[in-house]
């Protein structure tokens, strides 16, 4: 038990406190994005983590668009959002809502603020309104509008939201302290007059709240009881709880922070993201060479194995970059027991076994996947000629090359022991074809006289595989040089996407979208999403499967 308490991390801990000293009944969180772009990795961080705790805690969970900004909302990312918190797997049940739904709730919380003499119109400019803001050593001053009496405001709320000024005429501030050291208190505006068109509401609203003021009475409305955000609004914790407060809702919500997620030389900014995909350098917010959810599902990452990452990275208050390796550590732990090893030759060059029957094809039986016997077993057809991966032939082999050399044995994976007896090069000197004898006893991969072989190859029947478009990527940034250039654009790695063709084992032909493979000494693979046909896939790799990564000790 004690051990536990323990493990916990800073967030469960203030939750458990919550609980015991009667704070709070239930665990009720939410995830609230802002629909102007596609999620990415650290937002599923946030999502799994809010998700996670209502799960834990027996609670809710409310999934809610935080659309309280007009201009950048787009309902093609409400769509694309929605699928992404599904796939990874949080359930919202029937709890989704849009913040631009309580709007009329947000006007009457103003308009009680007003009457409390807690907020007042100014027609100070943006730019006054700064200037009177004063610096973080020196106070603010009032403007010179801050005395308003409770009717005048009223009033003038109500032609703002009548449509009688024009953008930035007037503003609707909350009235705390203009010499708060924290300058989120220096009576922050709440309203704003924006003659713009909402996605949801249309026409009806010329003024908006701001995310301060709208956000803590969202969770308010909700009955949120924990609002997990990211550091950078730890400053406005002081604003949110002033507006919970002076709004006298029941049982206030509680704001906790905590440090976003960051991918070592990964982009993940939407500008960033945006320009990429614009100048066609990427194709599409899904390329699977990005990390926004989609991508990495199109890549062929999973939700366990995202949700994997997510609990090895933790949840804390100091911010820190995490490796990308370390995320491709999970997706290989996940796949390596729930998928086939498949043979695919990614560089191929023909082997020809001169004393195997021409025209005769065998089906070998062969097991999917040994550490895991449930997988069951497929045929795998064996040929004369075959295709192996080019660097499994050398004519001069360095020391501790053990597969295929002139006069060396090797055994071909699942099926049999040849020797190679010669090879054919061509003009320019380059092999192009490996020639080999088969000794027939060897059936399945063992002599029966005892004799070893150190070297095990895999191959690709000639006339029976196929072939298939292979993608093999890299990071899209040059890493060796960071992410940023000088003049602020993205150092871009020219290799970040190889296109190959590729042998493969006929089976893998009825790969369809998103289906996962182990190709032997390759990686993990995935049938793309956007570009595969019925029995033409075309696949993506996943993952290599050497790794440098180690698990941090725990
Ligand atoms: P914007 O700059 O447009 O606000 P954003 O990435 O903050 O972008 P939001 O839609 O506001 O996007 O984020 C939704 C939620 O995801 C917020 O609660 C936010 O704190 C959280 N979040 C965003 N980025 C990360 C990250 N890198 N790691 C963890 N949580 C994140
Ligand atoms: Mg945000």
């Amino acid at each position: 038990m004690e051990n536990e308490t323990v493990s916990k991390n800073f967030i469960e801990q203030i939750i458990d406190k919550d609980l015991a000293e009667g704070v709070y009944d239930t665990v009720h969180t939410r995830f609230p994005p802002e629909p102007n772009g596609y999620l990415h990795i650290g937002h599923a961080k946030s999502i799994l983590l809010n998700y996670g705790l209502a799960q834990e805690y027996h609670g809710k969970f409310n999934m809610r668009f935080d659309d309280t900004n007009p201009t950048k909302e787009k309902i093609e990312f409400v769509e694309s959002i929605k699928e992404d918190i599904k796939w990874l797997g949080a359930d919202w049940e029937d709890r989704l809502y849009f913040a631009s739904d309580y709007f009329d709730q947000m006007y009457e919380n103003a308009v009680k603020l007003i009457k409390k003499g807690k907020a007042y119109v100014d027609d100070l400019n943006a730019e006054q309104i700064r200037e009177y803001r004063g610096t973080l050593k020196e106070p603010g001053k009032e403007s010179p509008y801050r005395d308003r009496s409770v009717e005048e405001n009223l009033k003038l709320f109500q032609e703002m939201k009548d449509g009688k000024y024009a953008d930035g005429e007037k503003v609707l501030r909350a009235k705390i302290d203009m010499a708060s050291p924290n300058m989120n208190m220096r009576d922050p505006v709440i309203y704003r007059v924006a003659h713009m068109t909402h996605h949801n509401t249309g026409d009806k609203w010329c003024i908006y709240p701001m995310y301060d003021f709208a956000h803590p009475i969202e969770d308010a409305i909700e009955g949120i009881t924990h609002s997990i955000c990211t550091l950078e609004f730890e400053d406005h914790r002081p604003l949110y709880d002033w507006v919970v407060r002076e709004l006298e809702y029941p049982h206030p919500p509680k704001q906790i922070e905590f440090a976003k997620l960051y991918l070592t030389n990964v982009v993940t900014g939407k500008r960033y993201i945006k320009k990429l995909v614009e100048e066609g350098i990427v194709d599409g917010w899904d390329d699977p060479r990005l990390v926004s959810i989609a991508a990495l599902r199109r890549r062929g990452f999973t939700p366990e194995s995202i949700k994997m990452f997510v609990e090895l990275c933790g949840v804390s208050k100091a911010n820190s970059s995490v490796d990308y390796a370390m995320l491709e550590y999970c997706i290989r732990e996940d796949l390596k027991m729930k998928r086939p090893r498949m043979m695919a030759v990614l560089d191929p060059i023909k082997l020809v076994i001169d004393n195997y029957p021409k025209d005769q094809i065998e089906y070998l039986d062969v097991v999917n996947n040994l550490e895991n016997e449930e997988l069951g077993h497929r045929k795998v057809p064996f040929s004369r000629e075959l295709y192996i991966e080019r660097e499994d032939f050398m004519e001069v082999p360095p020391r501790k090359y053990f597969r295929l050399f002139p006069g060396n044995e090797v055994r071909l994976m699942h099926a049999y022991f040849v020797k190679c007896e010669s090879f054919v090069k061509d003009e320019n000197g380059k092999v192009i074809e490996v020639h080999c004898t088969y000794d027939p006893s060897t059936k399945g991969g063992n002599a029966p006289d005892g004799r070893k072989v150190k070297g095990t190859i895999h191959w690709v029947s000639a006339e029976e595989g196929r072939p298939v478009k292979v993608r093999l990527y890299e990071n899209i940034i040059d890493e060796s040089k960071g992410v940023y250039n000088e003049d602020g654009s993205l150092n871009l790695n020219p290799n970040s996407l190889q296109e190959v063709t590729a042998y493969v084992e006929p089976e893998l032909m009825k790969a369809k979208a998103y289906d996962s493979f182990q190709f032997v000494r390759n990686g993990y693979f995935c049938a793309d999403s956007k570009d595969s046909k019925e029995g033409e896939p075309v696949f993506n790799r996943i993952v290599s499967l050497k790794s440098s990564f180690k698990l941090p000790k725990a």
